[in-house]
């Protein structure tokens, strides 16, 4: 874990990055919502992120974050799941996340829709978008996130808020500059084609990429490393 003065260190930097990177794409920063990325972090350094007015944090593994998120009595915060979900985890998933990234599938909407209706709650998701089309990732290709759109704008208890995208790790993050920016081009299609959603939300990028990704328009980018430092490479950091 990294010291407290590590992690103000950080947060500022990384704050000064999101501010010049808004300002050389023309946009404004208080567009762009920073979702620290807390897998693997104890409990104790989120709380901490949130003292320094961190309020979005990003999960993937549900097991881990469950108990983080009920010791974290603090209203004012959004939830963020980030990793892969399987539809048999629905019920635990809604009542304790604002945000889902990863739905790749209109089973998984419809699941998730017949949950949130249950509990009476509208839960915002972002549909994955394996943008290149690569076997082994997850997400929807380009043509069955359409497909996919117009059955999920249908839903009354999902919220089609946007985009999410997870480019192919390379190391170097102008790489991933044409897949954020198809990811844009393919939001902006869907709030052309399909208005009755807002499709506002872009989330792209990392610690590595969120410049490039907030130039091509991100209006979430997802930030562990460059926050909590790096994590240890383990199982359970399986993102990449
Ligand atoms: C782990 C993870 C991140 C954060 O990655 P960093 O390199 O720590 O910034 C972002 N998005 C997803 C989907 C992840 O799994």
């Amino acid at each position: 874990m990294i010291t407290q003065q590590e992690l103000t260190d950080n947060i500022a930097r990384v704050r000064e990055q999101i501010a010049s990177a808004a300002k050389k794409a023309g946009r404004n920063p208080d567009e762009i919502t920073l979702v620290a990325v807390s897998k693997t972090v104890p409990v104790e350094q989120i709380i901490e992120a949130y003292k320094l007015g961190i309020k979005n944090f990003g999960e993937n593994y549900l097991q881990e974050a469950l108990p983080k998120i009920s010791s974290f009595s603090k209203q004012d915060v959004s939830w963020h799941m980030i990793g892969h979900l399987q539809s048999n985890k629905v019920n635990k998933v809604v009542p304790n996340f604002q945000y889902i990234h990863t739905v790749d599938s209109v089973d998984l909407a419809q699941k998730l829709d017949l949950h949130a209706k249950k509990i009476g709650k509208v839960i915002k998701i972002l549909l994955q978008v394996n943008i290149t089309g690569e076997k082994n990732k997850s997400g929807m290709t380009q043509g069955e996130t359409i497909n996919a759109a117009e059955e999920i704008i249908k839903l009354t208890f999902v919220s089609a808020v946007g985009l999410m995208t997870i480019p192919q790790f390379s190391g170097n993050p102008e790489d991933a500059r044409p897949v954020f920016r198809s990811l844009r081009l393919l939001r902006d299609r869907l709030k052309n084609e399909l208005p009755e959603s807002r499709w506002e939300h872009l989330s792209m990028g990392m610690s590595n990429d969120f410049t490039i990704a907030i130039e091509e328009g991100a209006t979430i980018i997802r930030v562990g490393q460059a926050i909590f430092g790096a994590r240890i490479k383990n199982t359970i950091d399986k993102s990449r």
